[in-house]
């Protein structure tokens, strides 16, 4: 089995979406989104920017037609030659019959088995002995977010680890470079261990073929390609993640006093559910679950917001309509309707 860079980031972010890449029956996947090929072509800008910045001596160890076995035996060979800067490179480690590199002073993290692949933006040339000579290479990874988020660094940790059995070095100290332009350090000492657990979990649960229970959750669902398909699986099962607010700690915390589905928490004893989890969320949680059974808005009893007087009634009445990433400080659909009561028409206008 492979275990790749992308797979472990997709297992961070949600194991399900990890084992369906491997076992799932592609046709159910949803076409991409246009705002996914949006988000490539700017990572792709910022990318350039970062190289055309600092490193604009850069040399490429992508050769076209080549399997990513071969690719990688390029990039090692650029590494032999001592390139200082190399993009695109290829780590590639096989571990499937023995451990390629296990000193005692740094012993490989990586669970026995499997082959690793890994795609680090660039690798850098720095001083420091290794299988090569008196130099050695640390990872830099280029990413379009503003935060060096923990899944970024795990990912870091893990060229790493691939570059210390390459080259038979300690793990060296990867790059992270975010956006504007930011530059931060990844503490590998602090990584390893953690990269280990995940490591340990995902070949786990893969060698297992055990698909992952499914968990609806609008931030990290929002772009993924299994998204209906697990929505179908949630609403057959009237899944509780499909009420709004059920996080999966206090999904835990309902599953403990019985409470299983969006059926049983809109007919729940309510003081249970206040003891569980407290007064104000119990109310919320239970309306909300009432209104997807009931597939019927409900309007807070303490509502002040009264909608036939908040809401405008002109002649003319103009919507305007977002629709935004906020976590990426991205607003990319703008339009406004236009509400014409004399003559009973709607005009969108997408901007
Ligand atoms: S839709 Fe959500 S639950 Fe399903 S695989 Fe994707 S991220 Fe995971």
């Amino acid at each position: 089995m492979l275990i790749t860079d992308s797979l472990l980031l997709d297992y961070k972010r949600c194991s399900r979406r990890a084992f369906l890449n491997m076992y799932g029956d592609s046709t159910q996947q949803d076409p991409e989104r246009d705002f996914l090929q949006k988000l490539r072509q700017e990572n792709k800008r910022h990318t350039a920017l970062v190289l055309e910045t600092f490193y604009p001596h850069y040399q490429q160890s992508h050769v076209s037609g080549l399997s990513w076995r071969e690719k990688a035996k390029v990039t090692e060979q650029l590494m032999q030659q001592g390139v200082d800067c190399i993009y695109k490179g290829i780590l590639w480690v096989d571990d499937t019959a023995q451990s390629s590199y296990d000193s005692e002073e740094f012993p490989s993290i990586f669970p026995l088995g499997y082959e690793y692949l890994g795609k680090p933006h660039l690798l850098i040339k720095q001083p420091g002995e290794s299988k090569f000579g008196n130099w050695s290479y640390y990872p830099v990874s280029i990413h379009l977010g503003r935060k060096a988020k923990p899944e970024y660094k795990l990912l870091a940790t893990f060229y790493a680890q691939l570059l210390a059995i390459i080259q038979q070095t300690a793990p060296p100290t990867p790059e992270l470079i975010v956006r504007p332009l930011k530059h931060s350090s990844v503490d590998v000492i602090q990584w390893l261990p953690k990269l280990q657990l995940v490591l340990d979990e995902c070949v786990t649960m893969l060698g297992a073929v055990q698909e992952p229970e499914v968990f609806i959750s609008r931030q990290r669902c929002n772009l993924c390609r299994w998204y209906s398909y697990c929505y179908g699986i949630a609403q057959s099962q009237q899944h509780l993640s499909l009420v709004p607010g059920v996080t999966p700690s206090r999904y835990q915390s309902l599953q403990d006093i019985g409470v299983h589905t969006t059926e049983s928490l809109a007919t729940a004893n309510l003081n249970a559910i206040e003891e569980q989890i407290g007064t104000k969320l119990a109310q919320r949680l239970q309306q909300q679950a009432r209104s997807l059974v009931h597939n019927q808005p409900i309007l807070h009893a303490q509502s002040q917001y009264n909608p036939s007087e908040t809401l405008s009634n002109q002649t003319i009445e103009l919507y305007f309509d977002i629709e935004a990433e906020p976590e990426r400080n991205l607003d990319y659909l703008l339009g406004v309707v236009v509400f014409n009561r004399l003559t009973h028409t709607q005009t969108f206008y997408p901007f």
